[in-house]
């Protein structure tokens, strides 16, 4: 979408830290990391937040979740001692960027309930 900066991260049109990347899927380093492993995990086509995945969109969901995060974990160094996994969705959820993306936290001990 011509807007929005984590379709133009995808694209490469705007630098960022890129940790990963596949056919369609990219993760890159958090502007404002929340902890000392914060990664963004995005499909590379535009789908606004979770409430607008579509029935066509399940294999790539499951794709993030079964395949990259559990690697990545593992290849940040934080799969051992553990991580935790949001997807901010909405005004009260806290989605400021509308590009579905969850955010990967670790390396350090999470907090319960969230702020
Ligand atoms: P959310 O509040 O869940 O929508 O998360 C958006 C996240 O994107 C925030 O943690 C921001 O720090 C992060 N962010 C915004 N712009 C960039 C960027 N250009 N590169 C990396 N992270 C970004």
């Amino acid at each position: 979408m011509a807007d929005c900066i984590f379709c133009k991260i995808a694209q490469k049109e705007i630098p960022s830290k890129l940790v990963y990347e596949d056919d369609t899927v990219v993760a890159f380093r958090d502007l404002e990391p929340q902890a000392p492993q914060h990664v963004l995990v995005i499909p590379k086509k535009h789908v606004e937040s979770l409430l607008a995945l579509e029935e066509e969109d399940k294999a790539l969901v499951s794709h993030i979740l079964v395949d990259v995060i559990p690697q990545l974990a593992q290849k940040l160094g934080i799969a051992e001692k553990g991580f935790r996994v949001v997807a901010n969705t909405g005004e009260e959820g806290g989605q400021t960027v509308k590009h579905l993306h969850f955010h990967l936290l670790g390396g350090r001990s999470m907090q319960w309930p969230p702020g």
